[in-house]
């Protein structure tokens, strides 16, 4: 019987969130997995139920859409569309990244928004959740094209945004340089030099290791998983996908711990490399991104002794681990299928949400060590908020500092997500801890707060 009123309730729930919010498939798919694992769990607590937590989480606090207008390298006018999610600021200022990519719509940026809420609640630091962006394609824009959008963009962001208030970042399309071309257009309009966004150069406020710290946290977080079962990343063979900065930080790590690194992707397809991605080839994926072609076949015209599959995805490659580096939806149940037949053990989220919800039910029924994006890739935005503390008290710290503390924050999710998501079993179903864990620290904040 109680069953039977906690599915019905999970149903009620997804029925009125698909109701709100129609043509937002990714937006609903983030909500979904969510719902099935807390509102069980909030049926267990009474002082949770009836209070509408989950209903409040899923509303966001304020959306912002904006036109950017700007001027390409020909004279001529564009117009892009400008987004900020303010999702959830009950445990800090809102914070998340920003996304330039022609696939970024109010879907795509509201499942963000809505995953960083409890990916941020994990790193236990605090944040609130944000998340912003623009259908704006840096690809094969120049420099100057770059910078003169991003100047467009903070000319209307910076209204809404500030190091008490929302603290944006990078995200795909938004490295080193739109974050500088950003930084400098909001400190000149509000002539106020503080830590309004993270990812910032070295010169200017920025933390030594956030390049690395998405991949680095990555890792350690798989180690933790493995370490469950008494084994580590030593000799596994390792399939990755994309090669932007977060793969990137995952095969450097990857090959520190004694992997063999043997695929990275794009929207173009894949590259076996059977004798490993490491040394200068993992610092070649640099040159690879900044040229700005965004394809993996690129790694041939260095490494020619590597395959490329056109139009194909990494995961039919015979692999023991596999990080997930790209975007969202890059792995679905056919995938999974395949890496659990060719004995693929661990499979930890990088990039956020890569998995369908399908390929995720599939690796839990399989018992495969599995791990979502918000548990295991929350070393970006932990970073970014060691950066934040940086730019607060006004001094800078070593890598082997902000090293020690991404680590320990990454041992602390993966306990926080094993204390939730044990099994009777023993095993451990790591996406219905870092669910509940990440919910329950924005709900206590939430409920001692009353209805804002
Ligand atoms: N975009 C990254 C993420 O998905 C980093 C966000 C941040 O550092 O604020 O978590």
């Amino acid at each position: 019987m109680e069953h039977y009123n906690v599915e019905q309730k999970i149903q009620e729930f997804m029925a009125k969130i698909e109701a709100k919010n129609p043509n937002e498939p990714e937006f609903i798919q983030a909500v979904k997995e969510v719902a099935v694992t807390v509102i069980p769990f909030i049926a267990t607590r009474k002082e949770y139920t009836g209070m509408k937590l989950l209903e409040r989480m899923a509303e966001p606090e304020r959306v912002i859409i904006f036109r950017v207008p700007w001027i390409d390298d020909n004279g001529e006018i564009q117009v892009n569309r400008g987004f900020r999610i303010q999702m959830n600021s009950a445990i800090g200022p809102y914070k998340g990244g920003i996304r330039f990519h022609p696939t970024v719509n109010l879907s795509v940026l509201k499942f963000l928004a809505f995953e960083q809420v409890f990916k941020n609640s994990l790193t236990t630091l605090p944040m609130g959740g944000g998340k912003g962006g623009s259908d704006f394609d840096p690809q094969g824009k120049s420099d100057m094209e770059v910078m003169r959008f991003c100047q467009a963009f903070m000319m209307e962001l910076c209204k809404h945004i500030g190091p008490e208030t929302d603290v944006p970042a990078g995200d795909i399309g938004v490295g080193a340089r739109e974050i500088g071309y950003l930084f400098g257009m909001y400190k000149k309009i509000r002539n106020e030099f503080t830590g309004v966004l993270t990812g910032k150069g070295l010169a200017y406020g920025g933390s030594l290791i956030r390049p690395e710290a998405t991949g680095y946290g990555v890792v350690y977080f798989a180690e933790q998983m493995l370490k469950t079962i008494d084994d580590s990343i030593e000799g596994k063979t390792v399939a990755v996908s994309g090669f932007g900065n977060v793969a990137w930080g995952v095969i450097k790590k990857t090959n520190d711990l004694g992997g063999k690194v043997v695929t990275i992707s794009g929207p173009d397809g894949y590259v076996y490399d059977k004798d490993g991605i490491s040394g200068e080839k993992i610092e070649y994926l640099l040159e690879m991104r900044a040229s700005g072609n965004n394809r993996a076949e690129d790694y041939l015209a260095k490494y020619p002794e590597a395959q490329f599959f056109a139009g194909r995805r990494p995961w039919e490659v015979k692999c023991d681990i596999a990080f997930p580096s790209a975007t969202q939806n890059e792995l679905d149940l056919e995938d999974a299928k395949t890496l659990v037949a060719n004995g693929c053990i661990c499979v930890t989220e990088a990039a956020n949400m890569p998995s369908t919800l399908d390929a995720i039910n599939y690796f839990l029924d399989n018992k495969v060590l599995f791990s979502p994006g918000k548990a295991s890739n929350a070393g970006g935005v932990a970073t970014s908020g060691l950066e934040m503390t940086q730019n607060s008290i006004r001094l800078n710290w070593s890598s082997e500092e902000v090293d020690a503390r991404l680590k320990e924050i990454m041992i602390g999710i993966h306990k926080a997500c094993r204390d939730y998501g044990k099994e009777e079993d023993g095993y451990v179903n790591y996406v219905k801890g870092a669910n509940i864990a990440g919910f329950v620290k924005v709900a206590e904040a939430m409920l001692a707060q009353g209805l804002v």
